[in-house]
């Protein structure tokens, strides 16, 4: 299969085809018009394989991992998605792994009427990035630097989950039926919390998303906000299915240092508090306030039901150089 065959055949004809796209697929550049009065927000994502995902993990979820993560970028922004870019390194030309990966990519991108506006496909070891772009009303953008001293941390969904797949995985952990099945499925298929983002945009102060853990990624809103925290380990929402598999102390191990939830965690004043939590039920969206947010810069407290609690383990994934 030739490079352009393969483009022509499973990307430039199919998804979803929005008016704001003046070119497309099949030219040098997209050209795309971005609305008035809107900013445009961009993120870019890789996927390696073995090292982002299992080597043998689905096409499906490669892809569908791949988009979601980039939403969830924008999402943490408060940006509506709008577009993609794919970048695709293929080791070999395998029909149904390159068929399943088609689904996966399109899955997302239907249910948010984003489009695939170009990419790059090359030979060579399978890894993909995806940039994503999306629009946010100026000045309303959520920033992870804007936390105050006071404000009630909130999370999304459930944390915990999709580390919890991944150690099934890998057997390092042992789960059974339904509750296996739905962790494994965390972890291959993460929400982007893309509703909740939006609808955060004018009531939340800051907000990321947890891609390498709880700790680590609240850290961040942390520092640079130059405050500190207390979060309550025992308001940590967990799901039952990982609460009955590795039992309450494990899970709120997952909850606080695993990775790869997607959800979002974001601070808002005592003012917008009932504002957020009508929109977010109007979003559909769970949301749990974990803790609050104080001025001891760089300290981020944890209590079990009042008592200290210490987490010893390593509390984020980081690339080492
Ligand atoms: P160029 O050499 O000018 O960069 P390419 O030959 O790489 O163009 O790509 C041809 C067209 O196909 C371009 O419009 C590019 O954006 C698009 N494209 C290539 N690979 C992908 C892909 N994996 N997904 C979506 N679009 C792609
Ligand atoms: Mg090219």
């Amino acid at each position: 299969m030739k490079e352009f065959d393969l483009i022509k055949q499973y990307f430039a004809q199919r998804g979803h085809v929005r008016k704001d796209v003046i070119l497309g697929i099949g030219d040098d550049c997209a050209v795309t018009k971005v609305p008035d009065n809107q900013h445009l927000a961009i993120t870019t994502d890789t996927l390696i394989s073995g090292v982002h995902f299992l080597s043998d993990a689905p096409a499906r979820s490669v892809a569908y991992k791949a988009v979601a993560v980039n939403l969830s970028d924008l999402a943490s922004s408060g940006a509506e998605p709008a577009w993609i870019s794919l970048s695709l390194s293929l080791p070999s030309y395998d029909e149904n792994w390159i068929n399943e990966f088609v689904n996966g990519l399109y899955e997302l991108t239907e249910y948010y009427s984003v489009q695939l506006i170009g990419g790059d496909t090359v030979t060579g070891p399978l890894a993909l990035t995806i940039t994503a772009q999306g629009f946010v009303p100026p000045d309303t953008e959520l920033r992870r630097s804007n936390a105050k001293p006071g404000d009630w941390i909130y999370v999304t969904g459930n944390l915990g989950d999709a580390g919890a797949g991944l150690d099934i995985l890998k057997g390092e952990i042992e789960a059974v039926g339904e509750h296996r099945d739905y962790l494994i499925n965390r972890h291959y298929y993460p929400t982007p919390r893309v509703m909740a983002g939006t609808s955060l945009r004018r009531t939340a102060n800051a907000c990321i998303d947890v891609s390498d853990g709880l700790v680590s990624d609240l850290g961040h809103i942390l520092k640079m906000s130059g405050c500190g925290a207390t979060v309550h380990v025992d308001r940590l929402p967990v799901s039952s299915a990982l609460f009955e598999t590795v039992g309450a102390q494990q899970a709120y191990r997952y909850a606080l240092a695993a990775g790869d939830d997607y959800e979002l965690v974001f601070t808002v004043n005592e003012e917008q508090r009932g504002n957020l939590e009508t929109s977010l039920t109007n979003a559909n969206v769970k949301a749990t306030c974990i803790g609050q947010v104080n001025g001891y810069a760089g300290q981020l407290d944890l209590k079990l039901y009042d008592e200290k609690y210490v987490l010893n383990e390593s509390t984020g994934y980081e690339h080492e150089f």
